[in-house]
């Protein structure tokens, strides 16, 4: 949505226009640069911290996208303002509601490129899982998002702005005068989406400041939980730039199977991830590194990978959280069982770790995990080429 508010005289006046494109998307900009913007847009350098604060309320806690509505700034300062930036979120293009209440929504972003997002209702909490690229540049061979073609980097408008088209459409932002409500229908975020985030980490850094910030949609640190296949020189930075909760994609407990599984261990292997999250800063028991195993019928499922799995997690404070394999149209593998994957999660939370099995949500809309895959690149690769991928 875009600004409405007059131009007056008075604007005229003032500096030109920051971008020679056209006014600047405040969405996604840090405190840092959202005040340097404010001063270049005219804003007295002495005011500046004020006007920042104000207007990083009116956005991030009310949710307010008309500068003619923030009516503690004066007039002319909400022309200045509607004069030189937008509040421009990602459009919604279809939101799917699936028969267990999951919510996915197709986002169209500048260029005309889509991804998707995932609100997942639960009986204690509520998540939404969102994506941090067009497509994916790694190409896991169980992963529909990575037989995508085309890939680009959100910016970190985009990503902040899947949680608040998001909270839009759940009615969440809260109302002026309302009793305070700390019940939070998006209680946590999962960087679970599209896209490999560590390969995106200075706008996945920034979006996630602005989501934490205490004065606007204020998610603790410890509600976000980033995923990624295993980038292991962006590991350690994680942990002291963003500060969010850690999981990593294992899959697989020898390198050779985990080298067709997740293609990106064929740069940094087993032994060198587990090295990188020995030595993650603030791992604690009370915040364990989230291993994620998907369970694939006949591949990685049997009960020497579970014993391997509990020899290899030894001496990192851990949970295993064990996915069955979400199938999708031309998926070179099958799930595994019912009963190999308890077989399996016993033999881990016997050795002391917990294993939860995470039930697939919305499936019907395809909305589960590995399932996402916007059809920005329609070009599918081909059966073939899957299958090449996959080493089958
Ligand atoms: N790129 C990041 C985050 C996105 S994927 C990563 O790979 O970690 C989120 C999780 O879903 C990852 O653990 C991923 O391996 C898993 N996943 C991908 N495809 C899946 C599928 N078809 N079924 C079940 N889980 C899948
Ligand atoms: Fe990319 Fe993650 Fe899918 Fe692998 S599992 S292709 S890293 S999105």
């Amino acid at each position: 949505m875009t600004a409405t508010a007059p131009i007056t005289q008075d604007v005229l006046t003032l500096p030109r226009k920051l971008a020679e494109g056209g006014p600047i998307n405040l969405i996604g900009l840090t405190r840092d640069q959202l005040r340097d913007a404010l001063i270049a847009a005219g804003t007295p350098e002495r005011q500046a911290k004020m006007r920042l604060g104000q207007l990083w309320q009116w956005v991030y806690h009310w949710g307010v996208r008309d500068f003619a509505a923030m009516t503690n700034l004066a007039k002319e300062y909400r022309a200045l303002l509607a004069a030189h930036f937008v509040i421009d979120l990602p459009e919604v293009v279809t939101r799917q509601i699936s028969a267990d209440g999951t919510r996915k929504y197709l986002v169209r972003i500048a260029g005309g490129h889509e991804v998707e997002v995932v609100y997942i209702p639960e009986t204690d909490r509520g998540t939404l899982c969102i994506s941090s690229q067009v497509g994916c540049t790694l190409t896991c061979s169980f992963c529909h998002t990575g037989t995508q073609k085309l890939v680009r980097n959100l910016t970190a408008g985009e990503i902040v702005g899947q949680v608040m088209l998001a909270r839009d459409d759940l009615g969440e932002w809260p109302v002026q005068g309302a009793p305070k409500d700390e019940t939070r229908l998006i209680s946590n975020i999962v960087l679970m989406g599209m896209g490999e985030p560590l390969y995106n980490f200075d706008n996945v850094r920034d979006a996630m400041k602005v989501v934490m910030d205490n004065e606007g949609i204020a998610l603790g640190r410890r509600r976000i939980t980033l995923s990624t296949s295993g980038v292991v020189p962006e590991i350690a930075r994680m942990a002291t730039e963003i500060g969010c909760l850690l999981a990593v994609s294992f899959h697989a407990t020898t390198d050779e199977v985990r080298d067709r599984l997740v293609p990106i261990n064929k740069r940094w292997n087993i032994a060198t991830l587990l090295e990188a999250l020995k030595a993650y800063p603030g791992l604690s028991n009370s915040e364990r590194i989230t291993f994620e195993y998907v369970m694939l019928d006949g591949v990685n499922d049997s009960k020497e990978d579970a014993h391997r799995l509990v020899d290899l997690l030894k001496g990192i404070p851990a949970k295993v959280n064990l996915i069955p394999f979400n199938e999708w149209p031309g998926a070179p593998y099958r799930r595994s069982s019912g009963n190999r994957i308890h077989a399996f999660a016993d033999i881990i939370y016997k050795a002391g770790y917990a294993s939860p099995i995470r039930t697939p949500r919305g499936e019907d809309i395809m909305a589960a995990c590995g399932q996402l895959k916007s059809a920005t690149e329609r070009a599918r690769k081909s059966r073939a080429e899957i299958a090449a991928d996959a080493g089958l």
